[in-house]
């Protein structure tokens, strides 16, 4: 059973918050609000119809203030969610499906480089990489 931290609206597993190392912390239950995922504004919008879409509830928190959203503006701001405990599992598997499947184009790529990295063996220097002689 994970535990919650109250403190920083946490679930976890192990013995202490990975947060804030709070170590005297409660079994989890199924209405406690749990930190889910925090996102710029354009993909909150997108993660809160999805979450909305699957009837999962949650709570939204701009990380920065309106004032200085304002000045730095909207663009730099952060929205965390929220969602109850008994529903984190789904929001996680949501969450990871829908900014995985954004990244998958460069992932694949990293991967493809990582393939033929292992094929050249113990060639590990970056400097000799591009073929080329330093000057
Ligand atoms: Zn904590």
């Amino acid at each position: 059973m994970p535990l919650y931290c109250d403190n920083c609206f946490l679930a976890f597993e192990g013995e202490r918050c990975p947060s804030c190392g709070r170590k005297k912390c409660r079994e989890a239950k199924d209405d406690d609000l749990c930190y889910l995922t925090e996102q710029n504004v354009i993909w909150s919008g997108l993660l809160a119809d999805v979450l909305k879409q699957n009837g999962i509830e949650f709570v939204e928190r701009n990380v920065l203030g309106a004032g200085l959203a304002f000045k730095t503006g909207m663009m730099s701001e952060r929205v965390r969610f929220y969602v109850f405990f008994s529903r984190l599992g789904d929001a996680e598997t949501i969450v990871e499906g829908l900014f995985s499947a954004a990244d998958e184009a460069p992932e694949d790529e990293a991967l493809e480089d990582e393939d033929e990295a292992a094929e050249d063996g113990a060639d590990e220097d970056p400097e000799d990489a591009d073929g080329f002689p330093d000057i």
